[in-house]
This record gives C-alpha cells, structure tokens and sequence, in this order.
C-alpha cells in the first residue's frame, strides 16, 4: 500500500518549488490510491518562521491538495507529525544511541574554530572539503577530557571506506555515490541534542512506513547519506524520486528567492488573481507530462492520467507566458458568478493596493460592477487583478482626464464628424428609455449621420475610455450609469 509524504520545513512560505514537490505527492497518492501524509521538519529552530506552518497548509488548501495524516490529522499509529514532538519523545535518540552502541555513530568534540581551520586548510591544499575523522575511535579518557572543558558534542555517522551506494530513481534512473567522496562522517546530531535533517527523514520514513519519497533534486546528494543509515540501521529504503529543479529560463539556474522578476510564492500568484486550478495544472507540467499535446487538465484528469514514469530528468524551465496563457484559458472557461465571486474574494482579502482600494465601494454595487467589467474583460485578461484595475478605472473614469486631441490632431477625423457622432449618441441616451440597446444606439447614429467603421468607433472610444482601441464600447458603456455616460460625451464635445 502506497505510502507517500510532504515534509516541509517552516522556514519561509510555500514556494512554488515546494509546492511541486507537494503536488506530486499527492498525484502520487491519488492515483495509487494510497496515503498522503504532511510532516512538518522544524528540527532546525533557528530557521523556522512564525506561522510558517499555517501558511504552508493554508496555501496548500488553496492549492487544492489535501493530506490524510498530518498534525492535524493524526493517525494514533504514527503521530506525532511534527519532528520537534517527536524529538521530545526520544524517537530519534533511541536509534543514535543504537548507532552508537554499533560504534557506526561517535561524539566529535571539535570546536567551530578547529573545524574552520580544518577547512581553511583543505582549501589551501586543493582538497575538496571533508571532515577528517580526527575523532573516529577517540578513547572514553579523551571525551571525558573534552567534557570536562565543557565542551558539547556533535554526533557523527562513520561511513565504511569505498562502499558504492545506489538506488534506482523513479526520474533519473539508476543513481550511485562512493562514500569516499561524501565529505567524510557527517552530524546525525546537532550539539543542542537536535537530530539534523538527513538523520532524521530516515528515522521518519521508516517509522512512517513511508514507500515513496518523491522530493525535489536538491536532495540527490543527501541520499546516499540516508541509504547509509538505513543500511546501518537494517532497515530498508524506500524508493526514491528526484523531481526535476525549476529553473529561472533567464539564469537558466534553479529559480532563487532572490530573482525579484518572477512570482514565486504561492500566496503572490494567489493574489495576484491566478486561479488555483491553473497553478496546479501549470505546476504539474513542471517536470512531468503526459502522452501527446494536450496541456488543459483537471486536478481529477491529472490524478487519472498521472505516470510516474514520464517524470525528467532535466530541468523544469519557469515560463511565465505559459502560466499567463494557461490562467487566460481557465478564466475563458469559467461562468462571469464564477469569477466575479472569486474577484470579490480578493477584493475582500485586499491583500493588493488595488483590491483594497475597490473595498470602498459598497458590496451590491461592486458586484454589479465586477460582473460587468469580467463581461467585458474576460476574454482579454491574464489574471483577476486585471479584472479589479479594470473596474476601478471604470469605477473612476469621471475622475480621470482623457486626451481628446488625439482625434482632433489627426487628419482621418474631422471635427464635424466627431461632434456629429458625439452628439448624435448624447441625443438617443437621453431620449432613449430604461431599456435603451446601446449597441443598436450606435448603429442607428451610424446610419443618421453616414459615418462607419474607425470614424464611428474611435471617437467614441475615446469618449468613454480614454482610449482609441476599446472592447465592445457598449458593454462599457453599460458599466456607467446613463448619467455618467452623457456627462463623458459632454466632455469630449466641450
Ligand atoms: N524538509 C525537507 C525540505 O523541505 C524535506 C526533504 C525531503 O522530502 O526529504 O527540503
């Protein structure tokens, strides 16, 4: 039975790197029809951020992917789901004390200042850096003498001389590292008596009876480090899935924090008005695919089609125009309540300067304002704060000044013809009751005055947007009251 977990740490929010080793996790899981388990890894208390962990679940909500064990779902057999909890509970210890029983584990005394000069060392010598072993078979009189200077030590894993270790990765085929170039015994225990990380997944996944551990490429180089103890342990590993870096296409490196041109975390695409069902089908093309062209899928189509077997091996490229294509397709897709309930949950959020400031305007009216402006804009926006700049300028045109000379200045419209055109609408929307079809407005104005195409069309774009080139000018022309739209050809006529 297929076992598989996300093991964040909370050291920061959920980025979109960790939210694809999230989202494979749990395609994993779906389609195997197995368990997926959330392990929260805040063995390192120093990095961990206040609220790390909620926001890690909340955005994972949002993502859509759930989990059917974890702290807040704990299943009495594994709990707890947290690694500081089960530190406490001496999980881990009882496995260092075992190794160290075996004598694979021993104490290192070495002090910061030893250790940086062992490296300094190594440097100047062209040696790559290695822990040397300098305490492997110390006696008992020699660490009680450490002791005794009040030292505290580390716990080092002692790896055997030239021994290949190697696995068969579910993206990268078959893998093998020689201990020998693994830079010596590494710390399975932190001074503060904290297991580091690469001790404690192995103890985890092992208790957990994780099958599966599908984690992000970074991680290649600690692997051979945790076969190494569940070899010493007698256990069995499991297997392995080294899911594809992202890449920044620019840098053509793995994406960094610090790459200020690209979107990363999950809560900034979500406010940013992606839809979830976008970032989680885009996510899953992030090192995976599936048979033949078709990009579009279902969170449920995923989970059906979903092969580990077409996970790469090469890098995930972040392409933003893709992203911003596939968000167009979905919000295509969706009914105008569909989006304007999620644009009025981003206004209600306001975590933007432009959501926030659309919260002043009371809730009937900016429904009605929001439905109209997605009528409008649906076919032509990426995202849904496009949609919330779109109604605040609609919301704002009478505060706003537009350039009439751009019509004016330009030989292809004469004036008259513009005044004719201008004020042959203001005549309809005023005479014109309630029920007054603007687009059939136009048209008669057109067939009154003889003017057609560009003559007809530009100057009231201008009019009513400050724009020559408009979408459909009588649907926002729709979005105004009557008032206001008389007022904004009185302007122009002005
Ligand atoms: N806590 C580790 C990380 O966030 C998990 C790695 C793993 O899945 O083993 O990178």
């Amino acid at each position: 039975k297929v076992r598989v977990r996300y093991a964040p740490s909370p050291t920061g929010f959920l980025h979109i790197g960790n939210a694809q080793s999230a989202l494979f996790n749990y395609l994993f899981a779906r389609h195997f029809d197995g368990t997926m388990v959330l392990r929260i890894e805040d063995t390192d208390t120093k990095r961990n951020v206040e609220d790390g962990e909620a926001s890690q679940r909340e955005n994972l909500h949002w993502l859509g992917i759930d989990w059917d064990e974890g702290p807040n779902k704990p299943n009495p057999k594994y709990a707890p789901y947290r690694q500081s909890e089960r530190n406490k509970e001496g999980i881990y210890h009882k496995y260092i004390q075992e190794l160290l029983d075996k004598g694979i584990a021993y104490k290192d005394y070495s002090t910061e200042e030893e250790l940086a000069e062992m490296r300094e060392r190594q440097k100047a010598n062209n040696e790559p850096p290695h822990y040397d072993g300098r305490w492997y078979g110390k006696s008992e009189e020699e660490q009680k003498a450490a002791e005794a200077k009040g030292l505290k030590p580390t716990i080092r894993f002692h790896f055997p001389k030239n021994h290949d270790y190697e696995w068969d990765d579910i993206a990268r085929g078959h893998v093998s590292f020689n201990s020998d170039n693994l830079g010596g015994d590494f710390i399975i225990e932190k001074s503060d008596g904290m297991p580091t990380y690469n001790f404690a997944v192995v103890v985890d996944d092992h208790t957990m009876d994780i099958t599966h551990v599908l984690r992000g490429a970074d991680h290649i180089s600690n692997t051979p480090k945790q076969i190494a103890i569940y070899e010493a342990l007698g256990w069995d590993h499991p297997t392995f899935c080294h899911i594809p870096l992202i890449f920044n296409p620019k840098t053509r490196k793995k994406l960094s924090k610090r790459d200020k041109d690209t979107l990363q975390f999950i809560s900034e695409y979500k406010k940013h008005g992606y839809l979830h069902e976008a970032i989680f089908n885009f996510i899953a093309f992030l090192g995976w695919s599936p048979v033949g062209e078709r990009e579009i899928y279902s969170k449920e189509e995923l989970i059906k089609v979903y092969d580990p077997k077409r996970m790469s091996k090469a890098p995930a490229y972040f392409d933003q125009k893709k992203l911003d294509w596939m968000n167009a397709q979905y919000i295509k897709s969706m009914s105008v309540d569909e989006l304007a309930d999620r644009t009025m949950q981003l206004v209600k959020e306001g975590e933007t300067e432009e959501a926030k400031r659309l919260q002043s305007i009371p809730e009937d009216q900016l429904t009605e304002l929001l439905k109209k402006t997605i009528k409008v804009h649906q076919r032509d926006v990426n995202k849904l704060l496009e949609v919330i700049q779109y109604a605040w300028s609609y919301y704002t045109v009478l505060d706003q000044s537009f350039n009439y000379d751009l019509l004016k200045d330009n030989e292809d419209f004469a004036n008259e013809d513009v005044l004719a055109v201008l004020k042959g609408l203001k005549a309809k929307l005023e005479n014109g009751g309630e029920d007054l079809d603007y687009s059939q407005a136009i048209k008669e104005v057109g067939k009154d005055t003889g003017i057609k195409g560009r003559g007809l069309y530009f100057p009231l774009n201008l009019a009513f947007t400050g724009s020559t080139s408009a979408p459909q000018i009588y649907e926002i022309m729709d979005i105004y009251s009557r008032d206001t739209d008389v007022e904004l050809l009185d302007r122009m006529i002005k």
